[in-house]
């Protein structure tokens, strides 16, 4: 095996394949052709169209200055970075309209790396009541205790962004739209606007939507985070996160991943994979959802469908004008409670009872058990969340097949 070094192997590698294309010069893409084309990097040893996996943990240090420029730029170890994690990462800044991008080895790693890098004792974070189980929970029990004053947006509060507010200083505004699992859309304009009045930063979760349908960045949003596990990856088959913004507030984000949770090379790879058919994807689910949510609003035996821009009065307009599609997620609520949701579930065959959402496959949840269980009955009320209350994610089959298995389902809940 023959192994070239230095700058040999770097003119060798620019004859054969063309020098990418540098991402500031090709702004203006279109999404379907970013998710094919964004990250691309060239691979300098054989030309592979797929680059290869960088499976290492560290790198070796470059003896002489000729070894270096031979490279792309000087790597040291795979926690702080690695080249197959860089291809994503560009991919989606790129989609999200941010100057940069990070992966981390869940949604969890991006979203407490972005709390606690941001947040100091004395600050106040102002959140979203419905906000994932995960977040709430580090802001309860990991920020609350170590001195960060946390403020709640109600239900009842989301079109009153200056009143949230109303001259008291904060740190960060979290915010995540549509909301789970009723399906709120959140005006990120004008809560944008408001937080900024007080010198906050704005993040979004942008998991139930993704970049495809709804851009927080161009919203006025200062950063985006993701699970990446649900439809970036889209596959229910491995866990990611990540943040995007401005390099400013990146470089602040845990830069050497001091926490621990960088995404790994496998996953890497796996998550680039996945993100070409994003796009494909993302319109079958948009497609998808919005029939499963037409038929079910015709079925006497449903009492009330959750879907973004349908969940209530007045969230249409802001929907069509802040989402191109609606995504995958829709909720209902059945008649006859309980009983009815449990011969509801057990008769499914194509949507499978998980929680977690937005793979090619359908899924059903019922957050009351899961994911909001620990909200008392009240509380739960108030968002709509009844003892019928069932959530869909809704996968890439045929529509006809996922229609025939929820109608059968709620033929046998009466
Ligand atoms: C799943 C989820 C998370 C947490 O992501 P993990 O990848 O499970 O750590 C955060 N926010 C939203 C909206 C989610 O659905």
């Amino acid at each position: 095996m023959t192994v070239r070094r230095g700058r040999n192997r770097d003119r060798t590698a620019a004859g054969r394949s063309d020098r990418p294309v540098a991402p500031s010069s090709r702004r203006g893409l279109r999404p379907a052709t970013i998710v094919v084309h964004g990250g691309d990097r060239p691979d300098y040893n054989a030309g592979a169209v797929v680059p290869p996996v960088y499976f290492t943990s560290t790198y070796r240090y470059p003896r002489r200055y000729s070894e270096l420029v031979g490279r792309s730029k000087a790597y040291l170890y795979s926690r702080e970075e690695n080249p197959t994690r860089e291809g994503p990462e560009q991919l989606l800044a790129e989609l999200e309209h941010a100057e940069r991008a990070r992966l981390f080895s869940s949604g969890m790693g991006a979203i407490s790396a972005v709390a606690l890098s941001l947040v100091e004792p004395g600050d106040e974070v102002v959140a979203l009541e419905d906000l994932y189980g995960g977040t709430l929970e580090l802001l309860r029990s990991y920020l609350a205790p170590r001195g960060v004053g946390l403020r709640w947006i109600g239900p009842d509060e989301l079109a009153e962004p200056d009143r949230a507010f109303a001259g008291r200083s904060a740190r960060l505004l979290w915010l995540e739209s549509p909301t789970n699992p009723t399906l709120r859309v959140i005006d990120l304009r004008r809560w944008s606007r408001a937080a900024h009045a007080v010198g906050a930063l704005v993040v979004v979760d942008n998991t139930f939507a993704t970049p495809l349908n709804q851009r927080p960045l161009e919203l006025g949003a200062d950063l985006v985070v993701h699970s990446g596990t649900k439809y970036l990856a889209g596959h229910s088959d491995l866990l990611c996160g990540a943040v995007a913004g401005p390099t400013r507030l990146l470089d602040r984000i845990d830069p050497h991943f001091t926490l621990g949770a960088p995404l790994d090379p496998m996953s890497a790879f796996l998550l680039h994979r996945s993100l070409k058919t994003l796009a494909l994807r993302m319109a079958r689910h948009n497609e998808n959802a919005r029939t499963v949510a037409g038929w079910l609003r015709e079925q006497p035996a449903v009492a009330r469908v959750f879907y973004p821009g349908w969940t209530e009065p007045g969230d249409e307009p802001l929907a069509a004008r802040q989402m191109s599609g609606r995504s995958g997620m829709v909720s209902f609520s059945l008649r006859g409670g309980r009983d009815a949701v449990r011969r509801f579930l057990k008769r499914l065959e194509l949507f499978q009872v998980a929680s977690s959402l937005g793979g090619v496959e359908s899924l059903v949840s019922v957050p009351a058990e899961t994911s909001h269980r620990r909200l008392s009955r009240e509380e739960l009320l108030r968002r709509g969340i009844d003892d019928g209350f069932v959530r869909l994610s809704v996968g890439i089959e045929d529509p006809a097949d996922l229609l025939d298995d929820l109608s059968n389902a709620i033929r046998a809940a009466r």
